[in-house]
């Protein structure tokens, strides 16, 4: 790099416009997976003009799911991106306002709450929080290193380049098993590595799994390291029951081990449960009058595409009645001042 390059007069680069770039709105959905597309859909129709927050991850995890069999309405079913893309056009169709800007701070204590992005900054009258989960991961050896050389957390993002090859999944739930047998299409082998001797998977999944000659299962054993030179070539396992440790060969790790909520932005703001989701009543309501949660960020029970395009709608028409009344209590207000 040259001098040149460092001596940049940062006084050009426009900081000083950054205040000009607060902007007042109705109501911000922090997330764009079914539940905040739904919300924005919801919010648009009730001429909220809402705006939409999309951060890295449009569409949330179930975008990353390659088909869908269980949205109502879709009955030969549909990829994950391809239903977030119609809910998103159908929301922006009623007024929704999309914006890709990753929330980098909330600040609930002010009001209109404090929405900070690396670019504008948003005071909101009211919130929708749909920040939804991300992939846990296995916090073994090797895994940071192969992130993105072997080690992938998204068959459908990732499955392709696995054709004739080996790969483990790593888990026992609904998301293990189907996106393993997702894998099976290109994969050569896919070897399910789960720490207990019966699947978390749902009845159908099971069946279909163990009918997958490509399929076969390592019970009762966790990986203890991710082994391989330039991409990963292996993983280490160790029988629970036994203490034996052996190396499995393969291409490829997909880890499905669960999720967690992506509440940071709301530590010490929001009342979180006792799994570190966003605490919620049956109305979506969160511990803050005005703040909203809705989808897998306030739901470790069911996190269904069609439980959390709910929880959003029901957000949104919680958040309407809330602005209406607020905004007919302040024209009382100002009558009997004035
Ligand atoms: P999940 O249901 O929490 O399952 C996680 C799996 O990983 C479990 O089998 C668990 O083992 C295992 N596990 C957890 N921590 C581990 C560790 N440290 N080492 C090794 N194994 C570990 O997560 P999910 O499969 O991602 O599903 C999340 C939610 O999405 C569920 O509610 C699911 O129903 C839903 N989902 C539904 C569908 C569908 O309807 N088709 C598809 C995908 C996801 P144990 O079984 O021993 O606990």
């Amino acid at each position: 790099m040259s001098d040149m390059t460092l001596s940049l007069d940062v006084s050009r680069l426009g900081f000083g416009e950054q205040k000009a770039q607060e902007q007042e709105r109705n109501l911000v959905i922090i997330g764009a997976g079914p539940a905040g597309l739904t919300a924005g859909l919801y919010a648009g129709r009730a001429q909220l003009e809402p705006l939409l927050l999309v951060g890295q991850a449009f569409g949330g995890q179930a975008a990353t799911t390659s088909e869908m069999e269980n949205y109502p309405g879709f009955p030969e079913g549909i990829g994950g991106m391809a239903l977030a893309e119609q809910m998103s056009n159908q929301a922006t169709r009623f007024g929704a306002e999309i914006m890709y800007e990753e929330v980098v701070s909330v600040d609930l204590k002010q009001y209109p709450f404090v929405v900070r992005t690396y670019g504008p900054v948003f005071r909101a009258k009211s919130l929708i929080i749909c920040t939804g989960t991300s992939s846990r991961k296995l916090g073994v050896a090797g895994e940071e290193r192969y992130i993105g050389r072997g080690v992938s957390f998204c068959a459908t993002c990732d499955g392709f380049f696995y054709k004739d090859k080996t790969v483990v999944v790593v888990g026992g739930g609904d998301s293990a098993i189907d996106e393993g047998l997702y894998l099976t299409r290109f994969a050569r082998e896919v070897i399910v590595v789960h720490r207990r001797d019966a699947l978390r998977a749902n009845a159908l999944l099971q069946k279909r799994a163990f009918a997958e000659p490509k399929m076969r299962f390592v019970w009762n054993s966790v990986v203890t390291e991710i082994v391989g030179d330039d991409n990963v070539t292996g993983v280490r396992v160790r029988d629970v029951n036994t203490g034996e440790e052996t190396v499995i060969d393969a291409d490829g790790v997909f880890e499905y081990v669960g999720l967690v909520p992506n509440t940071k932005l709301f530590e010490g703001q929001l009342e979180l449960n006792e799994q570190g989701y966003i605490a919620t009543d049956r109305r979506q309501r969160t511990s803050m009058p005005g703040v909203y949660a809705a989808g897998d960020v306030q739901d470790p029970w069911y996190r269904q595409v069609v439980v959390a395009a709910g929880a959003g709608a029901a957000a949104a028409i919680e958040a309407e009645r809330w602005l209406a009344e607020k905004a007919f209590e302040e024209a009382e207000q100002a009558q009997q001042a004035g």
